[in-house]
């Protein structure tokens, strides 16, 4: 699931985060959540996986953290919040 994101620097911290989360590793083969720049144009968007694919691993949550830690390491983590909201809604977890 694909959610625009104006306000993000592209400084990947969050994809690092995440993959440290699952596998206490930090490779952003395995982060559930990709930084890319838009297509044609400037700006950039955050994809969410919902399932497992390949390497990488599907978003949880971070169920049982009070503040995931993609949002903890986000200098812009207001907004992640809410895209991760909208996805977790989305989902239905
Ligand atoms: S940590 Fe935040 S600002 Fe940095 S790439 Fe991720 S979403 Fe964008
Ligand atoms: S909330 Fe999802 S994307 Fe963020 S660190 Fe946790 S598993 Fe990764």
């Amino acid at each position: 699931m694909v959610f625009e994101m104006e306000v993000c620097g592209a400084c990947r911290t969050c994809e690092m985060a995440c993959s440290y989360h699952h596998s206490g590793e930090f490779n952003p083969d395995i982060s559930s959540l990709r930084i890319r720049q838009k297509d044609g144009e400037q700006g950039y968007v955050v994809q969410l996986l919902e399932k497992n694919e390949g390497p990488s691993r599907a978003c949880d949550g971070c169920r049982g953290l009070d503040v995931p830690v993609c949002v903890q390491f986000c200098s812009e983590g207001d907004v992640l919040t809410k895209i991760l909201h909208k996805f977790l809604t989305e989902v239905g977890d």
